[in-house]
C-alpha cells in the first residue's frame, strides 16, 4: 500500500479514505472539508489536489514531482482558489459565475481541474443555488473542495451531493512537534521560555493553524491573557470599583477589545467547565487549580451570562460603535451580573 499524505498531521482515517478513493479511481466530484478555523482544511485540500495529479508509485502525493511542486506552491493552472473578498461579509453569486465561465474549459496540464472554495459557509442563498446547479452535472474532470467551518449554513441539497470530511482535533503533543518542525518562532520560544510555547499550544485548542499564528504573535497573545486575568481578578473581587480601574486601562481600539472579549469568553468557558467536569478540557487555564481559583468566586450562571454579554458586544463592535463607550458599558454590565 502507498504511504499516504505525509504532510498532513493526524487525520489518519480521512487520509486513508481519500488515498483509497484516489487509487481506486472513485474520488467523488465534490467534498466538503469541515473543521474549525486553522484546523488544516486548506492544507488537506491542497494535498488532495496534489494527490489527484501525482503519479508517484510509493507516496501519495510525493511532494517532489512537477505536478506536486506546482500545486503545493500554488502555481498550478488547474487548481483554483475561490474566496470572498476579505472586506465582504458574504460570498456572492458573482464568484460562482466566475467558476462557471471556466468550468467547461478542459484542464491545462492535469487530468482534473480542482476548485478549492474557501469559507463556503459564507455563500449566500443565491450563490448556493447557483453552485448547486454546477454540482448537479459537473464536467467529469472537475473536483470541488468546499472548505467550511460551519456546515449548518449550507443547503441540505449541497450536503447531499458533497460528502463531508471532518478534520480532527490535533493532540497538544502533535501540535508542539509540528510547531517545532515548522516555526522558527516556536523554536525560539521553546529555547527561551518553554512555558510560553505550552501556553500557545493550549490556546490553539487542537488547531495547528491557530497555534502557528499564536506563536508568531505570542507577545500580543500573552498580553491579552494577562488583560483577561486582570479583568477576572477585578470582576470576582469583593471590591467592584476595581472594575472601573480596569475599564480605564482597557485599550481603545476595536481589534484589541474584540480579541480581549474572545479570550475572555474562553476563560469564562473554562471556569464553567471546571465547575462541572473535572476531566474537562481547558483552553485558557493551564490547570484546574488556576480555573478553580475563579470558579470559587463566581457561579456558572454568572459566567455564562457574561459570555453572552461579551458575544453581544462583539457583534456590535462589527458596526463601528464608540469603543470607549462599549468598554464602559461592558464593565457596567459585568458589575450588574456580579451583584445581581
Ligand atoms: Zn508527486
Amino acid at each position: 500500500m502507498k504511504k499516504s499524505f505525509p504532510a498532513i498531521c493526524q487525520n489518519n482515517s480521512l487520509c486513508e479514505r481519500i488515498a483509497e478513493e484516489i487509487s481506486d479511481g472513485r474520488f467523488p466530484h465534490a467534498y466538503i472539508i469541515a473543521g474549525a478555523p486553522g484546523s488544516g482544511k486548506r492544507t488537506i485540500a491542497i494535498n488532495i489536489a496534489a494527490a489527484l495529479a501525482c503519479k508517484d508509485n510509493y507516496t501519495i502525493p510525493c511532494g517532489n514531482c512537477d505536478s506536486c511542486q506546482k500545486i503545493l506552491n500554488g502555481f498550478s493552472p488547474d487548481v483554483f482558489f475561490i474566496r470572498k473578498d476579505a472586506d465582504k461579509k458574504e460570498f456572492t453569486v458573482n464568484l460562482i459565475r466566475d467558476i462557471k465561465e471556466s468550468l467547461y474549459i478542459a484542464p491545462n496540464e492535469l487530468d482534473k481541474r480542482v476548485y478549492i472554495i474557501e469559507e463556503a459557509e459564507t455563500m449566500n442563498l443565491n450563490a448556493q443555488n447557483a453552485f448547486l446547479k454546477m454540482l448537479e452535472e459537473p464536467p467529469e474532470y472537475v473536483v470541488f473542495l468546499l472548505l467550511c467551518s460551519n456546515t449548518e449554513n449550507l443547503l441540505d441539497t449541497i450536503k447531499s451531493r458533497a460528502p463531508i470530511l471532518y478534520t480532527e482535533h490535533i493532540s497538544p503533543d502533535n501540535i508542539k512537534a509540528h510547531l517545532l518542525k515548522h516555526s522558527s518562532r516556536a523554536k525560539e520560544l521553546f529555547e527561551n521560555s518553554p512555558e510560553k510555547l505550552d501556553t500557545m499550544v493550549l490556546s490553539a485548542n487542537g488547531s495547528i493553524g491557530l497555534a502557528l499564528s499564536l506563536c508568531e504573535e505570542s507577545d500580543k497573545h500573552l498580553k491579552l491573557r494577562s488583560l483577561v486575568t486582570e479583568f477576572l481578578n477585578a470582576w470576582t473581587s469583593h471590591n467592584l470599583s476595581e472594575l472601573d480601574l480596569f475599564c480605564d486601562t482597557l485599550p481603545n481600539d476595536a481589534d484589541t477589545v474584540n480579541d480581549f472579549l474572545s479570550t475572555l469568553t474562553v476563560a469564562l468557558r473554562d471556569i464553567a467547565v471546571s465547575k462541572c467536569d473535572q476531566n474537562g478540557h481547558l483552553l485558557f487555564f493551564s490547570n484546574f487549580e488556576e480555573a478553580e481559583e475563579f470558579a470559587l468566586r463566581v457561579t456558572t450562571v454568572k459566567a455564562l451570562k457574561l459570555i453572552e454579554t461579551a458575544n453581544a458586544l462583539k457583534e456590535k463592535i462589527k458596526f463601528y460603535i464608540d469603543i470607549r463607550l462599549a468598554a464602559v458599558t461592558f464593565c457596567g454590565d459585568a458589575r450588574k451580573i456580579m451583584i445581581g
